[in-house]
């Protein structure tokens, strides 16, 4: 899929980051997921400053050592970091960590109310100017809040031109059809479905059943038939994580499945869409979150 501003194009399946780099123990395994990834096709790879306190942007930075030029580096910027010269200095710390010199879309990992959202698109545009950054974006941007960063994103071209929203969606979680994806789709923007797979926790999902049997009859797997229900979706990519190698071949391999408009409506009859169109915005900024990136900071250096 061509990434809206530029010469781009992006896998439709990439690779999600979070808990990786929390243990140094897990490291190699973790680069070497990363690295089967890629090589099957798999070259979008999604992290963030905050995953693992930077220590998912290392082990992407392993990762990505010698083929970084057959990858998509996508990573985010946290909401505490979001002032004009605080958002620099993120991507500066992230580029470092990434061991490259420039990102290839960099994202506002959720809303925030405590920095006028301008100020952190100027610095992502700057970082364009600057050839550090390739496209800019945001995450977690229900419809209120993309109205919002609308009038905030500077109009100068594609410079400054918002070509993602990363948004929670699965089978199990299809609100963003209501209103965020039609958005996307109107405005160019590319959504990068997270947790396409629940977070590991689809047999939890209702509806789980008639996945199984779209599945079975095809011979193919659920968390494979989820991935493709939603690359079947104009405009969206998926970055399901994966670190057991059978894993990742299942997931490189759903690229190329093409549900068929039956199988399609007998998964939308089971996985209604659900009711709200915005995104539960919890605020990353309170104590709770700073627990958690403490908590992952010790468990880094064990
Ligand atoms: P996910 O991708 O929905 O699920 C990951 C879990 O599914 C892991 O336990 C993984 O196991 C398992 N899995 C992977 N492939 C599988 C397969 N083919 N069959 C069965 N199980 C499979 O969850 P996620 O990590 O929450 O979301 C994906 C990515 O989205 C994150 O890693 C992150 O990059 C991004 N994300 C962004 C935000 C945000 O706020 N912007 C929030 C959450 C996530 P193994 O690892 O053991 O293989």
């Amino acid at each position: 899929m061509v990434v809206p501003g530029t010469q781009r194009t992006v896998a439709v399946i990439g690779q999600g980051t979070w808990g990786v780099g929390l243990s140094r123990r897990n490291r190699s395994r973790e680069v070497e997921a990363l690295r089967l990834g890629v090589s099957l096709g798999m070259t979008l790879i999604d992290t963030a400053e905050f995953y693992s306190a930077g220590g998912a942007e290392e082990v992407v930075g392993d990762a990505v050592a010698d083929c970084r030029d057959q990858v998509f580096l996508v990573t985010k910027v946290w909401p505490s970091n979001a002032g004009y010269a605080e958002t620099l200095a993120s991507v500066k710390q992230s580029l470092r960590r990434l061991h490259t010199d420039r990102i290839d879309a960099v994202l506002l990992h959720w809303p925030t109310r405590s920095v006028p959202l301008r100020e952190t698109f100027r610095a992502f545009a700057d970082l364009q100017r600057a050839g550090a950054v390739g496209a800019a974006g945001v995450s977690n941007f229900g419809p209120a809040w993309l109205r919002r960063a609308k009038d905030a994103a500077p109009s100068n071209g594609d410079i400054g031109r918002l070509a993602f929203n990363q948004v929670p969606y699965s089978l199990g979680h299809r609100q963003v059809e209501r209103a965020i994806l039609p958005y996307a789709q109107q405005h160019g923007q590319v959504v990068m479905a997270y947790s396409p797979l629940g977070h590991g926790r689809m047999p939890a999902w209702r509806g789980y059943s008639a996945l199984i049997e779209v599945a079975a009859a095809r011979g193919t797997t659920p968390a494979q038939i989820a991935l493709a229900f939603l690359t079947s979706r104009p405009g969206v990519v998926a970055i399901p994580k994966a670190v057991r190698p059978e894993h990742v071949r299942a997931n490189a391999a759903a690229a190329s499945i093409a549900l068929t408009p039956g199988e399609l409506r007998r998964l939308e009859r089971a996985f209604p869409l659900g009711r709200a169109a915005e995104i539960p915005i919890l605020p990353p900024y309170t104590v709770f979150f700073r627990l958690i990136l403490w908590a992952a900071t010790l468990q880094i250096q064990r």
